[in-house]
């Protein structure tokens, strides 16, 4: 017979990705006792083979395959274990823009982030520019592209120490270069004494006076950690479920909804050129010329099962496209979006429900227009679009992309951002957490993870979301995120 064990701990954090191993790692280092509970298993670089067909069931939750209900229905790929989806991530690093920062102390009574928090996390992980000679000939079609045009854009910033543009980010990196949180911040809370326990899915946070109890189910059993503070950071598609199966957060109406998740799709344009986009780092370039508009271009590239799996063709035309798929180069658009979904639960899983909305259906038939466009100007003799009604343009013309009557169920979309499913807001009539991610009516419970940011950035979110977990981890240790010169000059005073 298993008996349920307890485990004591000053602090439980639920999740080890981009904002529970962040919290991990500064309370541990912080002097406090963190025991982290994460549902998947051990992830390390020795795993990655760098062979998506074998990665995809490794290192994502359902293979890859969880999926939206609504119109269209959309893949959410989100990743399991150590380092939770930064694990497969692309590693784009981009801070939370001004104008969001502005939005949320307006509207939603959160205070800014400031620039120590944002350096601190870029130190960590060695946050730099993509050298234009990894980048790739994928991204040098882009950025033809969109200079020929006039269109600003610049190699994106990524965290990453010593890549070697293998191109397989999405797949796990081998060579250890990509600085995941399973990579930077989950040793450094084990080096201050944290202990993750792998394969402990968190079922319940019983809240309690002084002491809160978290319960989980582990292969040996159930296991129970009493802490004084629960940091929740399963992700914005299982937090609210977590919440809501343990009676919190449900007070506003919102847990569970205000669904966002930048939704996205690809272009390709075919080209009398050498592009192999399976060499150099997969996102590297980008184009935000039209971010005022609700969207912006990132070059994405990956191994030619990469490009099998996206493009919109069976039979004889996928295979003629793979066989050419060395003069295809690929280009994603994301949309800022302004349609809302919900997640609920059905037989203890998440549901996912999102439809998109009439603007944003137009914006990305703006932005599928623009990209044509950019491929053209960077010599593309056709262009196959993710539109299950018109999937190629030739020799220049985008008219009939102009001409179609677009509909949400036409368009392929995947979205790879869920944001906001409890949100963050001051009034508790108006928001799951209040504006220092504690669920409201419920001292010693926090959440530092996607579901937190209210609202879409525009930009991908992991500096977002570790950045507001570094907040919250010395609001709780009760001392200011320090400012770089400080930390500078404490490490030269010990040496
Ligand atoms: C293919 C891909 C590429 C991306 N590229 C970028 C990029 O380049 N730049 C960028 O900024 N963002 C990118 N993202 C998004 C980014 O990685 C996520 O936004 C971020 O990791 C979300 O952080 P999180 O803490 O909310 O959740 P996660 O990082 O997903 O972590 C949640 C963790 O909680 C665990 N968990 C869930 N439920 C439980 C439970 N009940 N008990 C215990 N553990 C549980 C999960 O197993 C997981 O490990 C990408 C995403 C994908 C899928
Ligand atoms: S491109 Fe760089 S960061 Fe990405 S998997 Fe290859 S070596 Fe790692």
């Amino acid at each position: 017979m298993n008996l349920p064990r307890l485990l004591r701990a000053d602090a439980c954090v639920i999740g080890s990705g981009a904002g529970g191993a962040v919290v991990a790692a500064e309370l541990a280092e912080g002097g406090m006792h963190v025991i982290v509970l994460e549902e998947g298993g051990e992830r390390s670089r020795a795993d990655a083979t760098g062979r998506p067909r074998d990665m995809l069931p490794r290192l994502y939750r359902d293979g890859g395959q969880v999926a939206t209900l609504g119109r269209p229905p959309l893949l959410l790929p989100l990743g399991v274990g150590t380092g939770g989806t930064t694990f497969v991530n692309s590693g784009t690093c981009f801070r939370t823009p001004p104008d969001v920062l502005e939005r949320w102390r307006a509207e939603h009574g959160i205070e800014a982030l400031g620039p120590e928090t944002f350096e601190r996390v870029e130190r960590a992980l060695g946050v730099a520019e993509v050298p234009a000679a990894l980048a790739g000939r994928n991204a040098a079609v882009i950025r033809r592209g969109a200079e020929r045009l006039g269109w600003s854009g610049g190699y994106l910033r990524r965290n990453a120490r010593g890549c070697q543009g293998s191109g397989v980010c999405a797949f796990g990196c081998p060579t250890g270069a990509k600085q995941h949180v399973g990579e930077v911040y989950l040793p450094r809370a084990l080096a201050a004494g944290a202990a993750v326990v792998t394969g402990a899915r968190a079922e319940r946070v019983l809240p309690g006076r002084g002491a809160n109890r978290v319960v989980a189910v582990t292969p040996g059993g159930r296991l129970e950690v009493e802490a004084e503070h629960v940091v929740v950071a399963a992700g914005a598609i299982h937090t609210p479920g977590l919440l809501a199966r343990s009676g919190l957060g449900a007070g506003s109406g919102a847990l569970g909804r205000h669904l966002t998740v930048h939704p996205a799709t690809a272009v390709w344009g075919r080209f009398d050129e050498d592009v192999d986009m399976s060499r150099g780092v997969p996102q590297s370039y980008y184009v935000d010329e039209f971010a005022s508009e609700g969207f912006v271009f990132e070059g994405i590239a990956g191994p030619p099962d990469y490009l099998a799996m996206a493009a919109p063709y069976a039979g004889d035309r996928l295979r003629e496209l793979m066989l050419a798929h060395r003069e295809v180069a690929q280009c994603g658009l994301m949309v800022s979006d302004t349609s809302r979904g919900r997640v609920t639960s059905a037989l203890g899983r998440p549901l996912v429900r999102y439809d998109l909305n009439a603007r944003d259906t137009a914006t990305f038939r703006s932005g599928l227009e623009r990209l044509a466009e950019l491929m053209w100007a960077a010599g593309a003799r056709s262009v196959v679009l993710p539109v299950s009604r018109l999937p190629e343009l030739h020799r220049g013309d985008s008219a009939p992309l102009r001409a179609l009557d677009m509909r949400p169920s036409d368009l392929k979309l995947m979205a790879f951002h869920p944001l906001g499913t409890a949100r963050a807001h001051a009034d508790p009539g108006r928001g799951v957490l209040d504006e220092h991610l504690r669920v409201h009516h419920a001292p010693g419970v926090h959440v530092a993870d996607g579901s937190a940011v209210p609202g879409p950035l525009g930009v991908n979110p992991q500096i977002t979301i570790m950045a507001l977990a570094t907040r919250l981890a010395f609001r709780l240790l009760g001392t200011p995120v320090p400012a770089a010169a400080t930390e500078e000059t404490e490490t030269a005073c010990r040496s």
